[in-house]
């Protein structure tokens, strides 16, 4: 595939490269992204794409979604209304939904069994390359428990609870029996959970160490934290997980030590931005989501600022899914320049996802995982929020979305 007439951001450049080429070879590997005015021939009857002065990029990440998670009715209709049969074909098309918005990698922290992402490994169906958490893990009552207050339990089948050392040792070993390839644990309680609010810390420090420990011993696997208040964020840096989501409460004390530990910030601000209807949710939520919304938007501003480590992801199933890259926007709402919510979105995504020799940049010898957006984003970054603006999707060299005309074997470059 050779794709002409493009301005190029390759995810770790500062600047575009206006009037690009980028060609893959038949294995899906990049032999050629640069000046056009540089590039070599095309290779004879190569398919060619004539990007129309539109902008390519790296194919996106999401670090942070719940794929099978609906995000348009209630925890309680999805786990107990819904056929499981339907259940599966429904996350199968969101999967498909969320690769045509861009999304070529994601993340997925709780939710969706591992078989998912062999599908998609395997061909079988569309949708981002995945590395999935499948479950979540907290005390009784902390922000995994879904015990409803009528006393019923919602039973979610990805939900562990454990409440000391051996316990929660015990809960990583069966998700990561279950294939997780990430440990997700909640250190704070939550905005959206019952029992708790976002100061509490929910994990303590000696059993989030032993999951780190746990996840470490097992082929050195990441854990992510649930975390956001300050006190749950805080333990989770000093405990030694690779990744801080929502970060909400975190000051410059835990920005400092994120960058001490090499960790990342995955502020999924798309949660915050996104109006609350309080006639759809419980008020105790409504309350809290309030409460939390200013706080979350200086105090990540801030981080920002500061120059931590951001990786960007949505907490799509709480936000909307398929409208993924909204998050870039936000992101340069609360102070990011455009190239910085890109490359959050790519390469430093890539870097967290442990993947970044082989994608989330533009580059000769990486995998032709890759986007075209109408327009240029970076004079007005909310055109990647549109899917109707990503006009091509490609993974490996593989075509996926394709809105253009094309011709095959051209001999213009
Ligand atoms: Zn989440």
């Amino acid at each position: 595939m050779r794709v002409r007439n493009v301005r190029l951001i390759d995810g770790v450049s500062a600047q575009a490269v206006q009037d690009a080429v980028l060609e893959c070879g038949d294995d899906g590997r990049i032999t050629y992204a640069g000046p056009a005015a540089r590039a070599p021939e095309p290779r004879p009857g190569v398919r060619t794409i004539d990007g129309q002065g539109g902008t390519l990029l790296p194919g996106l990440f999401d670090c942070h979604t719940h794929l099978g998670v609906p995000s348009d009715r209630s925890l309680v209709e999805a786990a107990l209304l819904t056929d499981p049969v339907l259940g599966v074909l429904q996350t199968t098309e969101r999967m498909k939904r969320t690769l045509d918005a861009g999304v070529t990698s994601a993340r997925d922290l709780g939710g969706l069994p591992a078989g998912f992402r062999d599908a998609v490994a395997a061909g079988l169906v569309p949708g981002p390359r995945l590395q999935t958490s499948v479950g979540v893990l907290s005390h009784t009552g902390g922000h995994a428990d879904g015990t409803l207050p009528g006393g019923k339990s919602l039973d979610l089948d990805y939900c562990e609870i454990a409440d000391d050392v051996p316990g929660v040792r015990k809960a990583a070993r069966r998700m990561l029996r279950a294939g997780a390839d990430l440990v997700k644990i909640c250190t704070s309680g939550g905005i959206s959970s019952a029992h708790d609010d976002p100061d509490d810390q929910d994990l303590l420090d000696e059993e989030i160490a032993a999951v780190v420990d746990e996840a470490r011993r097992h082929r050195g696997r990441p854990v992510a934290a649930h975390a956001q208040g300050r006190a749950g964020v805080l333990a989770a840096i000093r405990g030694g997980v690779r990744s801080v989501e929502h970060g909400f409460g975190i000051d410059d004390e835990g920005c400092d030590l994120l960058g001490e530990r090499g960790a990342f910030l995955v502020p999924t601000l798309s949660t915050v931005f996104q109006p609350l209807d309080p006639r759809k949710t419980t008020p105790w939520r409504y309350q809290k989501k309030l409460r939390w919304n200013e706080r979350a938007k200086e105090n990540i501003a801030a981080a920002i600022a500061r120059g931590v480590d951001i990786a960007a992801g949505t907490d799509a199933g709480i936000s909307p899914h398929g409208g993924n890259l909204s998050e870039l926007s936000y992101l340069v709402e609360l102070g990011m320049s455009p190239m910085a919510a890109i490359r959050a979105a790519t390469s430093a995504s890539a870097r967290l996802l442990g993947v970044e020799d082989t994608l989330g940049t533009l580059r000769a010898g990486y995998a032709a995982d890759l986007v075209l957006c109408a327009g240029d984003p970076l004079r007005d970054i909310g055109l990647l929020s549109a899917p109707e603006q990503i006009v091509l999707v490609a993974q490996q060299g593989v075509v996926r979305k394709l809105t253009l005309p094309e011709r095959s074997g051209s001999c213009q470059t």
